[in-house]
């Protein structure tokens, strides 16, 4: 009992000498492991965290006891940390762009101004043009409508374009017979940057069993950004949507349009919302309509 007392009442000691910035060191560090554990998981490292978690665990038991296995131990951990960055490149890098391209009001502050309605209204026209057509021709489509998280990585995948969205170019690319049919469009501010491009696959075990592999990519990579995906599937001609996870199957052109124009646009509230926290998106609008901005 007393030792009871004697924790509760250090615990509450502890809690009280905490100061705002402790706290806010605390939130960071939370956050920053949470990150780990998530990147752990979506890499499928959990081997490694846990191989990783035995060397330092042995090397904190081994000090001033076993020397000669001390020694060797903080050397792994020093050669160990070098070869994890190597090994784990990617992963950081695409951490370091999410950060990047993170929507917090204060980096977006950094990000480039959104580009006009126009472009995108036309970009999203000649999109439901080109996907009616290969619906009609059964010509499979895989297109991808990047928005705040950027998609470099999976530009990279593929062959680099920067080109104008239009009906002819996207059922070009497509075209069975064409060398770059095979994966995905990227479309970033209502230009073409890149064709044939690999995305991630859905770890969704619960999907439909008749969605094949270009499904499932489309799927996982709604479900790994926040891109709007659309795709013609080359079996039945059926177009769907997916966003942050869902698929909208077997949609008719109008209502494909109806969904790209409520997801790709900036709705009238959305537009309120950025004259109060995007102010960089607000310098643009204001350069779109002619008027002077302070930069
Ligand atoms: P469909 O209804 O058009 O047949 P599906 O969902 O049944 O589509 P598959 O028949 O397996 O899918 O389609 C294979 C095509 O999907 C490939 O030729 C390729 O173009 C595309 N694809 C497969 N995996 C990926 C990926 N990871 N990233 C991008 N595209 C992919
Ligand atoms: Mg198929």
């Amino acid at each position: 009992m007393e030792v009871l007392t004697n924790v509760i009442e250090r615990a509450s000691s502890f809690v009280l000498s905490l100061e705002l910035w402790d706290l806010l060191d605390i939130l960071v560090i939370a956050y920053l492991v949470y990150r780990l554990l998530l990147l752990v998981r979506r890499t499928n490292t959990s081997r490694l965290l846990k191989g990783v978690l035995v060397v330092i665990i042995a090397l904190w038991l081994s000090a001033g006891r076993l020397r000669a296995l001390n020694f060797l131990l903080n050397y792994i951990v020093e050669w160990g940390v070098v070869a994890l960055l190597v090994l784990f490149q990617p992963e950081i890098r695409r951490v370091l762009e999410q950060v990047g391209s993170s929507s917090l009001p204060f980096l977006q502050f950094f990000s480039k101004p959104r580009v006009d309605r126009q472009t995108i209204e036309q970009a999203i026209s000649q999109t439901v043009s080109a996907c009616g057509d290969m619906s009609k021709s059964r010509t499979g489509a895989l297109i991808v409508f990047e928005r705040h998280n950027q998609l470099d990585e999976m530009l990279r995948s593929g062959t680099k374009l920067d080109a104008e969205v239009s009906s002819e170019l996207l059922k070009n690319i497509f075209f069975v017979k064409a060398p770059m049919h095979d994966g995905a469009v990227i479309v970033r501010e209502g230009r073409v940057l890149g064709a044939g491009c690999m995305l991630p696959l859905s770890r969704n075990v619960n999907l439909s069993r008749d969605l094949g592999m270009r499904h499932r990519a489309g799927i996982g990579m709604s479900e790994n950004s926040d891109a709007v995906v659309v795709l013609v599937s080359e079996e039945t001609g059926s177009i769907s949507v997916a966003v942050g996870g869902m698929l909208k199957r077997h949609l008719m052109t109008e209502t494909l349009e109806q969904l790209l124009r409520n997801e790709l646009l900036p709705q009238p509230e959305e537009d309120e919302g950025e004259k109060r926290t995007g102010l960089k998106a607000l310098l643009g609008k204001e350069k779109k309509d002619g008027g002077k901005a302070d930069e």
